[in-house]
């Protein structure tokens, strides 16, 4: 049995079978709403129903607190009967495009304590296509999929980058230490719409970005920054980086490049353990009281932030509320870690 989605103002309209959700409905018929985790916790893809009713879907609640009391989450929900929706936003995709792919491990680095950095070659003639930003779905034995961020730029496709943490009591973070070259690692992609928005470059091409990261919340800003030196897109960049320790900041050789590289680039790391040596220019503390602390405004600003829920939550907060961020300027990627089941409580 399946319903008819239709998005409010437009005349799209598609089949939803019974237990899918309205976001992979939508992707399959080659739309794409907004979304970042897929796990009902991030809130990006919170949207209104105008006529019908939509249920929670896999164990998912239909609101959480990021919902206006109009809004549910169209990752979790799926049609009891035929609906109207409003989405925050909508755009044609290819279907098509969307592939999984069997790479292998090509180099597995350990720049830090918790951090490893996997290189995954694709196989011989294969590209990843792929936005600067957006993330794949890399499918564990049992079937159950980790989503990770490309790291690398779309040009550099022949390999892919990931930057991983390892997540005490995680399934593939347990994994991790026997990846070595060769390893076979299935993967599916592309998947997010964390990338530039190319349609507020052509209002204004100069409005300048800020992108905080938390962690391996680095790797997808990696991938848009070296992007934008590959297209030659020039505006001022401020550079948020936050982690506990110095060496936790595990890729400082990647920063170095972009100081040189590009004349409009600053770069603020924000330490947040106690009595640690503190770089020079870093601030002490949090990423969102650095950003507090050394932005004056974000008014005609775009944001970009990736990294935990709290952290990702605690920027939005900061931007909006004290910094004046228009919130169609605010961008986010969230690592949502624990598996659904775990997360449903938590979200109500
Ligand atoms: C869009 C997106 C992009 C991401 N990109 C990145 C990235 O680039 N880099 C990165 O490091 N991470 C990224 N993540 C997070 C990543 O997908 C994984 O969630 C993370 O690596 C943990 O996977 P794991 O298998 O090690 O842990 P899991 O096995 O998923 O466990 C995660 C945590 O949940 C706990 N847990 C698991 N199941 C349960 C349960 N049933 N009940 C209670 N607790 C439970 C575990 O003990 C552990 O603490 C991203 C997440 C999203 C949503």
């Amino acid at each position: 049995m399946s319903f008819e989605v239709r998005l409010e103002g437009t005349d799209i309209a598609f089949a939803c079978a019974d237990g899918q959700t309205v976001l992979d409905a939508a992707a399959s018929a080659g739309i794409e709403l907004p979304y970042s985790c897929r796990k009902g916790v991030c809130g990006n893809c919170a949207g209104r129903v105008l006529q019908g009713e939509l249920r929670g879907a896999r164990g998912l609640n239909l609101r959480n607190e990021t919902c206006t009391p109009e809004q549910v989450l169209f990752c979790a929900g799926t049609p009891t009967s035929d609906v109207l929706l409003e989405p925050t936003a909508w755009h044609r995709v290819d279907p098509t495009l969307r592939k999984r792919i069997k790479t292998k491990v090509y180099r597995h680095q350990q720049p830090a304590d918790d951090v490893s950095i996997l290189q995954l070659r694709l196989p011989m003639g294969q590209r990843a296509k792929f936005k600067a930003g957006q993330y794949l779905q890399l499918r564990l034995d049992d079937g159950s999929e980790r989503s990770y961020s490309m790291a690398s730029a779309p040009h550099e496709s022949d390999m892919i980058t990931l930057h991983i943490r390892h997540v005490p009591g995680g399934r593939f973070s347990a994994m991790l230490p026997t990846l070595q070259a060769g390893t076979a690692l299935e993967v599916e992609l592309p998947y997010g719409n964390f990338s530039l928005r190319e349609e507020t470059q052509a209002q204004d091409a100069a409005a300048p970005l800020v992108f905080v990261a938390g962690g391996t919340g680095f790797a997808p800003i990696k991938s848009i920054i070296d992007d934008m030196i590959k297209r030659g897109i020039r505006r001022p960049i401020t550079l948020f980086w936050g982690a506990r320790k110095p060496e936790h900041l595990y890729l400082m050789a990647a920063v170095e490049k972009w100081q040189k590289q590009l004349p409009d680039f600053r770069f603020v790391a924000a330490l947040s353990d106690e009595g640690v040596a503190l770089p020079d220019g870093a601030f002490a503390g949090f990423v969102h009281d650095a950003l507090a602390a050394r932005v004056d405004t974000l008014v005609g600003h775009e944001l970009y932030v990736c990294g935990s829920p709290p952290m990702v939550a605690a920027v939005r907060e900061v931007a909006e509320r004290r910094l004046e961020l228009a919130p169609c300027d605010f961008h986010s990627d969230v690592f949502v870690t624990a598996a659904p089941e775990a997360t449903t409580a938590s979200v109500v």
